[in-house]
């Protein structure tokens, strides 16, 4: 797959968050990061840019973590506009940030369109009412249709954020929250399972008993569900799970809940088990000794499964001898070509 764009990742802490979202540790991990200055910005940037081959591939600054529109205006100001001055020089393309559905506005907009901004990333979490309330988000889902639509009409290109497995989460508020935001007509979305995480509210009832994180396989479940739903309505899902990474090291952090490492493959692994599931048992699956199917060569892992799991279910429930995966560039990413040996 080409590269669309690199990214340069800048991980903003919210010091002064007034919130306590149930599933967030900002407040904790934000006292025991250094404070980032508009130095950090340019020192941050040059070096990726640095290490970045020279092409034609674009750039983008992304400013990840709390709510970015959120901050003082002096500092939003102060980390703007290194990433601007870069961009009006060439040096990157773009420049995304993400921040809360109620900290949107006119004037809000007016200054990042400013400085360059590009893209913005709305935390929605979710759109159901009593689910944003049980979890403290002290947004509402009338502040995501807002935001939405203000973004959308000034110009700037739209992220939305949902999670899965919330407290009072299930999948009729999970599959409506989709639904609404489809009807938003992102640009893109991103996935999150709820994990539960140290220093948290949620780890707090979890301990009591009172919150119950969704298993694994559940949550692969839904997640299959909300991909194929986005795919049907063409919006990308560009992120589909948590990452551990530098600055939000789920690893160290997790106490419990559906973090895996490749859980996005372990989704479209799924999908396509069910693809093929749905092909063989219109035929004679009984009868069936060798099965080799052919795909396009980039998704040759996910329909093999995670660890071959698809072979491996398929060999054992059906009796077949051998499952062959054969690379066929001629194939799209959606077309899978099954061919059956059969016993006689
Ligand atoms: S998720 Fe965002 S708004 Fe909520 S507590 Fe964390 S930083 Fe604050």
């Amino acid at each position: 797959m080409s590269k669309k764009s690199y990214i340069i990742p800048i991980f903003i802490p919210h010091r002064g968050c007034p919130h306590d979202c149930s599933f967030c540790n900002q407040r904790k991990i934000a006292g025991e990061m250094k404070e980032i200055t508009g130095e950090d910005i340019y020192k941050i940037t040059n070096k990726y840019l640095d290490f970045f081959p020279s092409n034609h591939i674009k750039k983008e600054v992304a400013f990840y973590g709390g709510s970015f529109t959120g901050l003082e205006m002096e500092k939003q100001i102060e980390l703007l506009k290194p990433a601007f001055e870069m961009k009006e020089k060439g040096l990157i393309n773009e420049i995304r940030l993400s921040t809360r559905p109620d900290y949107i506005d006119d004037s809000i907009l007016v200054l990042l369109k400013k400085f360059g901004v590009t893209t913005i990333e709305l935390g929605v979490q979710s759109t159901d009412n009593k689910v944003l309330e049980l979890n403290h988000r002290g947004h509402t889902k009338e502040d995501v249709v807002f935001a939405s639509k203000l973004i959308k009409d000034t110009g700037f290109k739209l992220g939305l954020q949902m999670m899965v497995g919330l407290l009072g989460d299930n999948i009729t508020s999970i599959i409506k929250t989709a639904k609404d935001i489809i009807s938003l007509n992102p640009n893109f979305v991103r996935i999150y399972p709820t994990i539960v995480i140290e220093h948290t509210y949620l780890e707090k009832l979890y301990l009591e008993g009172k919150y119950e994180p969704f298993t694994l396989e559940k949550t692969i479940e839904i997640c299959k569900e909300l991909l194929i739903l986005f795919k049907k309505n063409k919006i990308p899902v560009i992120r589909l799970g948590l990452q551990s990474n530098d600055n939000m090291d789920y690893g160290k952090s997790l106490v419990a809940g559906p973090y895996h490492p490749s859980f996005r493959e372990l989704v479209e692994s799924e999908i396509y088990k069910d693809v093929i599931e749905k092909q063989i048992k219109k035929k004679d699956a009984d009868k069936i000794r060798i099965l080799n199917i052919h795909c396009n060569p980039t998704i040759i892992s996910r329909v093999a499964g995670f660890k071959q799991s698809n072979k491996k279910y398929f060999m054992d429930k059906y009796n077949i001898s051998d499952i062959k995966i054969i690379a066929d560039n001629e194939l799209d990413k959606n077309q899978l070509h099954i061919e059956i040996n059969r016993s006689h």
